[in-house]
């Protein structure tokens, strides 16, 4: 068969539209399955750096372990960060609000003056700043992981010879209990924050997640 100008033409555009359904198609169909796939299948929680290389608890809804003399592992493998607190003494105070409508975005860990406040995770410390009306004396540090950041707040001293720059592992005694800054000294704690850091983001940034399931191993109660 002999084809002119036109049949080509129209042949070639054949090819077109049924490249251009085909690949319209195709489309639809794997965002129609991605779409299904993210209602379906329930997004992860937050996960937390594993600390070096000491596993999680598994399984994952287990309750916590002591892997030491009185460092309790929740099931993201972060320590209970005061010497000798048991899962079962933490409260969710993550939703609470605060002073000027700001929500508490912590947990306090009620504990006598001078406990040891110890390491949740491996990591380095960033920044030790002296806030005068918030978390008084406190530590942030960057996990190896630097998409998270420990913030440990109202301490009564760093332990000795702490410095920034310094690496901690998971269970090393940082600081001691307290209430400086605006914690009253009749209820001395812990404020202790997860931060979740975006890339180049610095200390005083972040977006922070509820500590309470990842060290209690126990859904957030807000
Ligand atoms: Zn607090």
């Amino acid at each position: 068969m002999q084809l002119n100008h036109a049949d080509i033409r129209r042949v070639s555009l054949k090819y077109v539209a049924t490249a251009l359904f085909a690949a319209v198609f195709t489309a639809v169909v794997v965002s129609a399955f991605w779409i299904w796939f993210y209602s379906v299948v329930p997004s992860a929680p937050p996960r937390v750096a594993r600390s070096g290389n000491v596993v999680a608890v598994q399984p994952k809804n287990a309750p916590p372990v002591e892997i030491a003399q009185q460092v309790v592992v929740g099931p993201a493998g972060l320590a209970i960060p005061v010497v000798g607190i048991k899962p079962e003494q933490l409260t969710d105070t993550f939703t609470q609000a605060r002073a000027n409508g700001r929500r508490h975005d912590a947990i306090d860990i009620m504990a006598a003056e001078g406990t040891p406040v110890i390491a949740a995770a491996d990591g380095t410390i960033e920044k030790l700043f002296f806030s005068h009306g918030g978390g008084g004396i406190t530590i942030y540090e960057r996990a190896t992981d630097p998409k998270w950041q420990y913030y440990y707040a109202h301490l009564q001293r760093y332990a000795p010879g702490l410095a920034e720059g310094q690496q901690v592992k998971r269970g090393q005694v940082i600081a001691f209990v307290d209430h400086t800054g605006d914690a009253s000294p009749s209820g001395p704690h812990l404020h202790f924050a997860i931060n979740e850091m975006a890339a180049g983001q610095r200390w005083w940034q972040g977006t922070p997640i509820n500590p309470y399931p990842l060290l209690a191993g126990k859904k957030a109660s807000g």
